[in-house]
């Protein structure tokens, strides 16, 4: 390999839905395409959340997902109907608000069971699991468990992926992207938000990194993991969770 194996980067591309800004999509698609980068797409199986609602639905959105599958793109069940349900932070405390954490266990394995039906009444499987708002709980873990065969959660603070509770959890801690001299880093993209400036930027980073862009996840959804994060990852951690406090202290203002 010609690219240095200290840093490692995941793209995930959040809120596909049929209402998706279809313009703004077709450009990301266009640009990982050039690029021949493959990203992680947060699928929302049936959404209700009107601020998702950019364009009419698209009948051809799940025949567009195939499309994704077909070329190499990773597929994760992103929530059910992306609604705020409850208020609970969960165990990666970003926001206070969850479509999960909080809920009794029959209702977030009923919750699961329906998003997941939904891919498969599609023809797909999706290998990850990403919790709108980045908030599950345990219960969410076990109903994961019990009725899905997935057991991998792209979230959590850390500098490497890792173990816990029986999963794989990719951790994802960044929004923009940003040059990085070692770790894994998930950059989380929303491409209905992206404007011009934010594609230049995209664009120019993966001109010099593409190679550390992770095309497949098959050893990390397969291989062993570390199973217990280290003081470092928890000093990231407190980082990251402070300035999006002040970040978000700043917006209230
Ligand atoms: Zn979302």
């Amino acid at each position: 390999m010609n690219h240095p194996q200290q840093v490692r980067y995941l793209l995930r591309l959040d809120d596909a839905c049929p209402t998706m800004d279809l313009n703004a999509w077709t450009r990301i698609e266009a640009l990982l395409d050039r690029h021949g980068v493959s990203p992680l797409v947060a699928v929302i199986p049936d959404n209700r959340d009107p601020t998702l609602c950019r364009a009419p639905a698209d009948p051809d959105f799940w025949a567009r997902v195939r499309t994704w599958r077909d070329r190499g793109w990773e597929l994760a069940l992103h929530g059910h109907h992306h609604l705020k349900l409850t208020r609970e932070a969960g165990l990666v405390p970003f926001n206070r608000a969850s479509e999960f954490a909080g809920l009794p266990l029959g209702l977030q394995r009923s919750k699961l069971a329906a998003g997941l039906t939904v891919f498969r009444t599609e023809g797909l499987e999706p290998r990850l699991f990403v919790a709108p708002w980045h908030s599950l709980d345990h219960v969410t873990l076990a109903a994961l468990r019990q009725v899905t065969p997935i057991r991998c959660i792209s979230d959590g603070l850390a500098l490497r992926p890792f173990s816990r509770c029986g999963f794989r959890w990719l951790p994802q801690q960044t929004w923009t992207p940003t040059p990085r001299t070692w770790g894994f880093w998930t950059i989380c993209l929303h491409p209905d938000n992206l404007g011009p400036r934010d594609l230049e930027a995209l664009d120019s980073f993966l001109h010099e990194h593409s190679a550390a862009v992770l095309g497949s996840l098959d050893e990390l959804l397969t291989g062993a993991l570390p199973s217990s994060r280290g003081p470092l990852d928890y000093a990231l951690g407190a980082l990251i969770l402070a300035r999006r406090a002040r970040e978000r202290g700043k917006h209230a203002r």
